[in-house]
This record gives structure tokens, sequence and C-alpha cells, in this order.
């Protein structure tokens, strides 16, 4: 077994460990393909802090090599399976209620424990899910992401013909634009990169403007006809101003807050109280992989123009340090483990 240890910002060993036994409650993946996001990158980089050895990666396809449980015909040997990287608790509240979505102590493989970079990992039965055969492992990559957006679309009021603002600096925002047109509301995706408004448009997204470059309250009254947005959706890791989120808002209106991230947005309690805001988080996936697999392989969400080029986890460290920021913007890499 081999892993690549983040040792410090920036410096990768590969470590090779013995093998593991395999508990019966667990399968023994070998993972085949890692994606690298920016997120991802931000790890590597040390823009997200974490403790050191530190092993990344948060999505992960991989083909089930050994089953704990031998009665279990849920999985078999060689079936190719998409990894969860959620792991609920179990003991709090939320989890005890069933309400595993909601665990107050999520752990999420490659963020705050050890993750995905390593070529044989032992996994429970839950967060590994069967992939189709018609779905290609680099769609399947992004079926975190999908789901991460159909939370988001769950937690929205989305009427039929509504417009839903989505402020994003970052690819995920393109998924949700896609799930909120399949829902048959309307996306209105607002970004300060013109690349990612560009993509947005070739995939049909047909209100899409840069806050920089044009005023957002005056956009948003024109296109909803004055009735501004009662649903708004602003992925944190996105660089602009809670401000025009508020701006663009209707009285009244919902404002999901998706994902998480070190940046720090300002939206007073004062502006919050005035125009009676609902604000909430949504942060991960959990619960929506089965539906989100089903999208990806029956083409209701478009992710093809988001897969980059490949990269081989035994000389990842010398690849990983040619790699820059904007080498991620619009596409995530695939690392490949033969
Ligand atoms: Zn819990």
């Amino acid at each position: 077994m081999k892993a690549w240890l983040l040792e410090e910002p920036k410096k990768l060993r590969l470590q090779e460990f013995g093998p593991t036994a395999l508990t019966e409650s667990k399968v023994k993946v070998k993972i085949e393909e890692v994606l690298l996001s920016m997120s991802d990158y931000d790890v590597y980089t040390g823009v997200s802090k974490h403790t050191y050895p530190f092993i990344f990666g948060r999505n992960a396809v991989g083909v089930v090599s050994e089953t704990g449980d031998k009665s279990n015909s849920l999985l078999l040997k060689m079936d190719r399976v998409a990894i969860e990287p959620y792991i609920p608790c179990d003991v709090c509240s939320e989890c005890k209620e069933g309400d595993y979505q909601n665990c107050s102590n999520m752990q999420e493989l490659g963020h705050n424990c050890n993750g995905l970079l390593q070529n044989f990992i032992d996994l429970p039965y839950a967060l590994l899910h069967k992939l189709p055969d018609n779905l290609s492992s680099e769609k399947a990559l992004f079926v975190s992401y999908v789901a991460f957006c159909l939370n988001v679309v769950d937690s929205l009021n989305l009427e039929k013909g509504r417009h839903i603002a989505i402020f994003s600096s970052t690819k995920t925002g393109l998924i949700l634009a896609q799930l909120v047109a399949y829902y048959q509301a309307v996306p209105v995706f607002i970004s300060n990169v013109d690349a990612l408004l560009d993509m947005a448009r070739d995939m049909g997204i047909f209100y899409c403007f840069n806050p920089e470059k044009s005023d957002v309250e005056h956009e948003i009254l024109m296109i909803t006809g004055g009735r501004m947005c009662s649903e708004l959706v602003f992925f944190s890791d996105s660089d602009f101003r809670m401000h025009d989120v508020y701006n663009a808002a209707a009285v009244n209106a919902n404002i999901c807050l998706a994902g998480y991230s070190n940046k720090d947005s300002k939206l007073s309690v004062a502006q919050i109280c005035e125009k009676h805001l609902k604000v909430f988080g949504v942060y991960n996936g959990a619960g929506n992989y089965s539906s989100a697999i089903n999208l990806l392989v029956t083409n209701k969400v478009n992710v093809e123009v988001l897969i980059g080029d490949t990269m081989n986890f035994a000389t990842l460290d010398q690849e990983l340090a040619e790699v820059k920021p904007e080498d991620l913007l619009l596409k995530s890499k695939i690392i490949k483990i033969n």
C-alpha cells in the first residue's frame, strides 16, 4: 500500500505501508482515479490549514478488491465504485435520529481526516456507491459535487419559472445552474470570472453577468421584472462582496451559503433584519449520491467540460510542483493510479 503524505505545504513524500487486516464491516478498495480540484490544491499549498503529515484527496473512484463480509452481496469483487467522503459520527443527536446529513461532527476524507491519495483503502460499505457501466470514471469523480448541489437545491424553494441567483467564482456554480434549470427554475449565474460566464452561456444558461462590470441590483431588477430574487445561493469560496447578494435579494428571501471556506464575507445583522432574510448553510452532499449518479448517467448534468488533464500517481510530487492555481480554475485534473 502506498500513500502520498503531505509533510508540509508543497512537500510530498510517498510512504509505503504494510497490508491492513480487513474487518467485517469494511471493504478494501483499490483506488484508480482521484480528482485534483482547487480545494485539494489549496490543501497542497497550505492555503487551507491542516495538521501534518496529511493525506489529501476528497473525490475518488476505485474497484472493490475484497469485501469484509463475504455473505453480503451488495458489493462484489471488481465492482467499480464512487467513494463518498462524508463519515457521520453515529453518536450525535442528529445521527441518533437518522439525520446523518446534518451530523454535528461530520468527518470528511481529505478535509478533516486523511483522504484518498493512496492506492488501497478500507472503507465502510455505506461510503461506496456502485457505478453503472455506462458512466465513465472521469465523470463519476464529480458525483460529490452534483450531490452537494442537490442538497443546495433541496434547501431552496424552486418554483417553476422562479429566478435563482447563483453567486460563484468556481465551477461548482455551473453544476448548480444546470440543476436549477433541470428543475425548471431560472438560473441567474453571477461570476467575477469571465471564462466561467462563457462556459455557462455555452451550457445554455441565459442570464449571466459579471458583478465587477455591471450593477447587480439593476441587472436583477431588469431580469426579474422588479421582483428581485427570493432564492439566492452564495458559494462561500467566491471572491465577491456579500453586499451584492443583499442587493439582489427580495424581501423575505432565502440565502443559501454553500460550502465551507476560510474566506470571510460580511453581511450585517441590520441588513438581514431590514429585508427579513433567512440565511443558512449547506456544506456537503451526504444523502444524495444515488440521485447524483443517476443525473450524471442520464446526462442531465454535463461535467464533461470540467474534466482536465491527467497526472500520474507515481510522479505526482514532480507534476504537482508544476501546477498553477489558474490551471484548475476551469477544469479539474485527474490523478491516475496504476
Ligand atoms: Zn453525528
